[in-house]
């Protein structure tokens, strides 16, 4: 704290210890203020204050006794958690899901806008159309807006830096937002808030690392490093769906030639399997008129009816995200990699020929610790990303992993 002037440091201590013990009572569900005392180190004074604190801000609100070894039973506390919300706006493929979602991950309220006939100068008005839907009438505490959006995303300033999809090119987002709404205004990258969801609301063990890949129509990986989100010096951390895999493979929008979106991406998968549509061994032909209406579910069904062409065409998207993460393992050793997102139906045929290729180009002893996971896409993902970013940024809450409920 050296440089600090005392009430900096008074203050910033204050801030340590309310976050601290908001976290030991947000992880617990209910937990008496002896019981913080003892698991935060803090003295019993401290937490007094710093619950009755946390009391009046409303974060935290008594809940009756609980259990005593004898004498007086102590009160425990609980995060009100569905008295305050996040208002999340995602932006996806053909539209922008809004929502609030309570401190625990629960949606309250859901909105959506359709991008049909989309122009960049109308962003404004979608925007406000969808946060006057999600506010009207709300009886919830707003803690912060949160914004996620495909593309290369800079939070430390609020910007979307470049957003294809959208047609934004540095647009000071988190400012307009700001301005309009007098509220903390957070955004990021949508495949790094798949991953901060899976660290903060999945199912997994509870590690300090974790990556999570999503792969739809594009490819991206969000990292999780040491409890933290790792951003990248650009913001540009986990953009692998542009790393060439693929020698001689075909030209990519991003103007390379065989990026991995071009070998194991959603569209790419379907293209490949489209090819088979003619071949006498197909099942295509029994799920689909024609080679222009195969899509994902209908490659999916022609894998499980034993079609051996889009088996191959499955196994070498497998072959191509395999190389990708082995680069990931040889340069991090993080021990748990989720991959997610609309491929995941591919399921098990698809999740082999990953594990397959990784152990072929990875370090042994590294590949062989490696757990790599296929989990269905979880169509919440994003919005409890943005969650868990606001009340990360807010609260200091990520350190913690949490049971939806
Ligand atoms: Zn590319």
């Amino acid at each position: 704290m050296k440089g600090l002037p005392a009430k900096a440091t008074r203050q910033h201590t204050k801030n340590h210890n309310s976050r601290l013990v908001l976290r030991i009572i947000y992880e617990d569900e209910a937990i008496s203020r002896a019981d913080i005392a003892r698991k935060t180190g803090l003295t019993r004074t401290t937490v007094s204050t710093v619950v009755g604190e946390l009391i009046e801000q409303g974060l935290i609100e008594e809940t009756g006794a609980g259990q005593s070894s004898g004498g007086r039973l102590p009160i425990l506390l609980r995060v009100a958690h569905e008295a305050h919300s996040v208002l999340a706006l995602s932006f996806e493929d053909t539209q922008i899901v809004g929502a609030l979602v309570d401190m625990r991950g629960s949606i309250q309220r859901r909105v959506s806008l359709s991008l049909y006939g989309y122009r960049p100068e109308e962003l404004p008005g979608y925007l406000t159309r969808l946060i006057e839907e999600l506010r009207a009438d709300v009886t919830t505490h707003i803690l912060g807006i949160g914004l996620s959006m495909p593309g290369i995303v800079d939070p430390v300033h609020g910007i979307v830096r470049r957003a294809v999809n959208f047609g934004l090119v540095d647009v000071p987002l988190r400012q307009w937002l700001q301005d309009q709404y007098r509220l903390p205004v957070y955004l990021d990258n949508a495949a790094h808030l798949a991953a901060l969801a899976e660290y903060m609301f999945g199912d997994g063990a509870a590690s300090g690392n974790l990556v999570v890949i999503s792969i739809g129509v594009g490819i991206g990986a969000g990292m999780v490093l040491n409890g933290a989100l790792f951003p990248g010096d650009g913001f540009g951390a986990g953009e692998i769906g542009h790393v060439v895999v693929a020698d001689n493979g075909i030209r990519c929008n991003c103007g390379n030639v065989g990026c991995l979106e071009t070998v194991a991406s959603v569209p790419a998968i379907v293209r490949a399997a489209r090819k088979w549509f003619s071949d006498p061994s197909s099942r295509l032909r029994a799920l689909a008129p024609s080679a222009a209406a195969v899509d994902l579910d209908i490659v999916h069904r022609a894998l499980e009816a034993g079609d051996p062409g889009v088996a191959s065409v499955v196994e070498e998207a497998g072959y191509y995200l395999g190389i990708a993460i082995a680069h990931i393992v040889g340069l991090l050793n993080v021990e748990r990699i989720v991959v997610t997102g609309a491929v995941a139906v591919l399921g098990l045929p698809f999740l082999e020929a990953v594990k397959v290729s990784l152990a072929r180009h990875a370090l042994a002893p590294l590949a062989a610790m490696t757990k790599v996971e296929l989990i269905p896409e979880r169509s919440d993902a994003v919005l409890l990303g943005i969650t868990a970013m606001v009340l990360d940024q807010e609260l200091g809450l990520l350190h913690t992993r949490v049971r939806l409920s």
